[in-house]
Order: C-alpha cells, then sequence, then structure tokens
C-alpha cells in the first residue's frame, strides 16, 4: 500500500478494548441512556444539566482510559505512509494519544467546549472543568454557558468538504469499528467505491453495510489490525 492514499475512518469499536463503551453493543443505549435524551440539540434544549453531566462523565472517563494496540498501529501506518488521512467519529483523544498527528475529528471532540453565544472553542480539560457544574466562556463579556463541543444527531458533521476530498481521491478507504447506522459517515464507503478506492472494513461483527465492502477482517481491532497493518505496509 505505499505510494498510494489511503483514508481510514474510525468509529466507537476502535476505543472499546480501552474501555470506552460503543453506542450500540447491547442494546442500543449509550451509558444507559437512550441516544436521542443525551446526543441531540433538542436534549440540550429540554434537560441540558442530563446531557451536560452526561458528556462530563465521557471527559472525566477520557482521562482514565489508554490508547490500545489498534489506535498504535493507525499511528504506526500515518508514520510510514506519505499519503494518508485518519478520520474519526470518535469524540476522544484515543488516536492523538496512540501517537496520530493528523485527525480529523468529525463528530467534535470531548476535550474541547463551545461557547453558546459565540460559538468560540477553548480547550477545557482542567479539574475544575470537569466537575458537574456548568463551565462558563473566557471569550464574552459576559460569561456565556458553554456546551459539549460534540456534533449531536440533527447537526452537520465537521469538515467534510476536506473528508470528501480525501475520499473521494483515496485508493484505499478503510473503515474500523463503525456500526454503519450513523450517516453521513456510513455512506462513506459508497462514496470511496464509486471513486474506484478498495474499500476494506475491520470490525467486531458484520455491521449494517458490511457487505458493501470489497474485504472485510472480523475481530477485536486491538487483536487484527496491528497485524493488518504490518501486511498492508509490505504490500
Ligand atoms: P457504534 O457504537 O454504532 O458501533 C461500534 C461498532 O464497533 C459495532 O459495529 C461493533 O461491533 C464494533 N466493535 C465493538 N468492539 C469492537 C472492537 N474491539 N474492535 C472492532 N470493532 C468493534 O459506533 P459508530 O459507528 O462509531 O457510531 C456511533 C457514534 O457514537 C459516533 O457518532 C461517535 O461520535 C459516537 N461515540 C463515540 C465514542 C468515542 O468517542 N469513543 C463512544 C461511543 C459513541
Amino acid at each position: 500500500m505505499r505510494g498510494t492514499k489511503i483514508v481510514v475512518l474510525t468509529g466507537a469499536g476502535i476505543s472499546a478494548e480501552s474501555g470506552v463503551k460503543t453506542f450500540r453493543d447491547n442494546d442500543g443505549l449509550w451509558e444507559n441512556h437512550r441516544i436521542e435524551d443525551v446526543a441531540t440539540p433538542e436534549a440540550w434544549q429540554a434537560d441540558p444539566q442530563l446531557v451536560w453531566k452526561f458528556y462530563q462523565a465521557r471527559r472525566r472517563q477520557m482521562n482514565e482510559v489508554e490508547p490500545n494496540p489498534a489506535h498504535e498501529a493507525l499511528a504506526k501506518l500515518e508514520s510510514e505512509l506519505n499519503e494518508f488521512t485518519l478520520v474519526t467519529q470518535n469524540v476522544d483523544d484515543l488516536h492523538e494519544r496512540g501517537g496520530s498527528s493528523n485527525v480529523i475529528h468529525m463528530h467534535g471532540r470531548l476535550q474541547t467546549l463551545r461557547c453558546e453565544t459565540s460559538g468560540q472553542i477553548e480547550h477545557r480539560m482542567d479539574d475544575s472543568d470537569l466537575k458537574d457544574e456548568y463551565a462558563f466562556c473566557n471569550c464574552c463579556a459576559e460569561p456565556s454557558r458553554m456546551r459539549p463541543d460534540i456534533v449531536w444527531f440533527g447537526e452537520i458533521p465537521m469538515q467534510m468538504e476536506e473528508i470528501y476530498a480525501a475520499v473521494e481521491s483515496s485508493d484505499v478507504f478503510i473503515v474500523v469499528g463503525s456500526s454503519g447506522h450513523v450517516y453521513p459517515a456510513a455512506g462513506m464507503v459508497h462514496v470511496a467505491k464509486s471513486s474506484g478506492a478498495h474499500t476494506i472494513l475491520v470490525n467486531y461483527e458484520m455491521p449494517l453495510n458490511g457487505l458493501d465492502f470489497d474485504e472485510v477482517h472480523l475481530g477485536k481491532a486491538g487483536e487484527i489490525l496491528p497485524d493488518l497493518v504490518e501486511s498492508w505496509l509490505t504490500e
């Protein structure tokens, strides 16, 4: 795969072996919550305290988990290839801590907060930022409440132009740990295929859109991705 353009899209499954729960493994709930109760703009309007506390718990949890061999394998792939783009649906920072230097977070990030008034983003991971009380911005004269810097269901994912440009020009498109339920990420395999890319899936089980891929590797990413990366680097 050296000399080819590779785009990797990761989902919650790549962080599962680090101890971060995915969305849909068992019951359709995320950490015991219905998705529409914690991950929509309507939920933030209706019950901001519940949503805030939910994301504060996710932010605190991020400090307690470590990257796993799957994150590290993708960092190795990046370091060995000239044309490599990593796009993640994940809001955690495990790719960065696993060694990846260029990560596109299409669904936002847990370590930043967004001013509700100005939209400005601040890195806010001090102990005082991780409490259950709301955080307030440093940008407005009258400090405004901040919201999680997360793309909720019904909102537009970030950096989509850049992502589509990369996917459309890729030679190989690889998805790791994604259920194929959440659009537009789930549809990117079609964009890649119609642009002529070879498509590869690495997932614990066959997901909804599994048959859309040219090549499927089923198993835990932390267990099978390191060897796959080694084999891709010798191809
Ligand atoms: P998802 O939860 O819908 O699907 C996860 C997929 O990963 C499943 O198909 C599952 O079989 C697979 N999986 C589970 N363990 C695995 C492992 N060890 N190795 C490989 N695959 C494994 O996740 P999604 O498709 O990313 O979509 C859900 C949304 O959830 C995204 O928008 C994302 O922002 C959000 N989310 C993010 C995090 C995170 O940042 N870590 C965690 C939960 C949810």
